[in-house]
């Protein structure tokens, strides 16, 4: 029987990004993917600006640049008329990188193939049995033979109909669909003045008039006239999620909100989606864990799934690497669930009322809430708020202040990416996938020596943040403060606490 350290179960952003952190970290992977090949659907078009950050992280940000289609400075709330901005939260680059999903996907497995993993295309997993040491897993590969595999731990990186998810027999509780809608990638023929011909601004895209309870929305690709067409609404009313779309469907939806002279020439693909929102309970089930849309679905509304996932294996995969290594400090692993769970449940509430929003048909209740949410969103308290949660800037992990006995205001929150020297911003720091430990004090320095295999000590003249000061900060390798100086409990207990007892 084949062993390996981790079984990663399907190739999508998450498993890519978990497979090739578990990598960087010296853990041996095998990625399986039952497609015979990389898919090209359309899907996701958007990297949200914490999504961005963690590929900058490990250095991938440039090349998600060279492939990508838009700068977007602007997000937008259930198309409210006032735009979401991203300023407020000291982000090195405070916008979404427009970029196709599959593009990402491919830097993610290029990647992947730079640490010599590559993914196993053509290979179902089918069966699954776990015990104390470890995971079973049956695999379906091309010539239809079944094999097994041996690992320490699974990932059920499998998508929303993951197999892993049902084999477990875990639930996945929520609402069911109501909104049926249809991304394409379209080619215009004839346009309007309606049509747009630039991405900067998503709540731009949005703000024109549609039908009451209808969204359309068409976002410029990178040749002329070729769009992304989003629509979702009571217009589309497929008999299945798996019915074929027509062309004479969308061209429907986009006449209705663009005006007639309109027209689709080619639609190169389609993928129909609806607003069935589920979420699992436990993300850690023995020795699977779930990720990305295996462990949560939700409506498209603000562009958040594949940047959820592409966070949950952030997350996870120094905490696995480190469990896999046998140096994870107890209850490390699953902290994984204890941080992104409540993540993904606020995703899941800020879309079902999106949702409402969107879809509500002329209801003088909910165009009541409707045009008081529009003056709360231009509160810059509420807009700051809201943007943070959208686009990930405003995630805080609970770190316990209590017990660290400081109450900094970065301790639990992402690290901004703040120049530290001529050359050297703190997120290039953690290229490495270690954590860092950023000091003026050289005391700090000799203490954190034990861990220099898990973490760099940097010694600063100052630390130049702009809030409040801080004499250390301890940063994880998924680039959140876990401990700052001055505070009660000392650095030894900090690292003891993160990255184990040091070897
Ligand atoms: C039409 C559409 C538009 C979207 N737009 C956006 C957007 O603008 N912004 C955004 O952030 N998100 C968007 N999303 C959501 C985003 O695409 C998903 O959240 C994202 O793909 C989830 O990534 P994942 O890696 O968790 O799962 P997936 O991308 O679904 O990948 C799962 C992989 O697992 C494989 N697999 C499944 N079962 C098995 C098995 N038994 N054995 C082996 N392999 C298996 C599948 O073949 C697949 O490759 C959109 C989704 C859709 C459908």
């Amino acid at each position: 029987m084949e062993k390996t350290d981790v079984v990663v179960v399907g190739s999508g952003p998450t498993g890519l990004l978990l497979a090739a952190e578990l990598a960087l970290a010296g853990v041996d992977v095998v990625v399986l993917d039952k497609l015979p090949e990389r898919r090209v659907q359309a899907k996701a078009l958007n990297l949200q600006p914490r999504t961005a950050e963690v590929l900058d992280l490990r250095g991938l940000l440039d090349d998600a640049h060279q492939r990508a289609i838009a700068t977007v400075t602007e997000g937008h709330f259930a198309r409210l008329p006032v735009p979401l901005r991203y300023d407020g939260w000291s982000a090195r680059r405070p916008y979404q990188v427009g970029i196709p999903q599959a593009r990402v996907e491919e830097l993610l497995e290029e990647r992947l193939l730079s640490h010599g993993m590559r993914v196993r295309y053509g290979h179902e997993l089918v069966g699954l049995v776990q015990d104390g040491t470890g995971v079973t897993a049956t695999v379906r590969v091309p010539n239809g033979d079944e094999r097994t595999l041996r690992a320490a731990y699974l990932a059920a990186c499998d998508g929303g109909r993951s197999t892993v998810r049902k084999l477990l027999g875990v639930p996945f509780p929520g609402t069911d669909a109501r909104a049926f809608g249809i991304v394409a990638d379209v080619v215009l023929g004839r346009t309007s003045a309606a049509v747009p011909t630039r991405w900067t601004s998503t709540a731009k895209l949005f703000a024109h008039t549609a039908p009451a309870g209808q969204v359309t929305a068409l976002i410029p690709l990178d040749e002329p006239g070729h769009y992304q067409l989003f629509t979702i609404g009571p217009d589309i009313r497929p008999e299945s999620r798996e019915a074929p779309v027509s062309k004479a469907e969308l061209e429907t939806a986009l006449r209705k909100s663009y005006g007639e002279e309109a027209e689709i020439t080619e639609v190169r693909q389609a993928t129909r989606f609806t607003d069935a929102s589920r979420q699992v309970e436990r993300y850690r089930v023995g020795r699977v864990l779930l990720a990305g849309d295996a462990a949560h679905i939700h409506l498209l509304a603000g562009a958040q799934g594949m940047n959820l996932g592409i966070q949950d294996a952030m997350n996870l995969g120094w905490k696995l690497a480190a469990e896999v290594l046998g140096r994870a400090p107890e209850g490390l692993l699953d902290s994984y669930h204890a941080e992104r769970h409540p993540v993904a449940a606020e995703v899941l509430e800020n879309t079902r009322a999106q949702g409402l929003f969107m879809f509500a048909k002329e209801d003088p209740g909910v165009d009541a809430l409707r045009g008081l949410f529009t003056k709360l969103l231009a509160l810059p308290q509420v807009n700051r708020y809201l943007a943070g949660r959208i686009s990930g800037l405003g995630i805080r992990y609970p770190m316990d202040g209590a017990d660290t006995g400081s109450s900094h205001e970065l301790l639990g929150a992402r690290m901004p990416d703040i120049q530290l020297a001529d050359d050297v911003w703190a997120g290039e720091l953690l290229h490495t996938g270690r954590g860092v430990l950023l000091t003026v004090d050289s005391a700090f320095v000799d203490a954190a020596r034990p861990w220099s295999d898990r973490v760099e000590a940097v010694l600063l003249p100052e630390i130049p943040l702009t809030g409040e000061g801080a004499d250390a900060l301890l940063i994880r390798p998924d680039g959140y403060v876990c401990w700052t100086a001055p505070a009660k409990s000392d650095l030894e207990t900090a690292l003891t606490t993160w990255f184990g007892t040091p070897t």
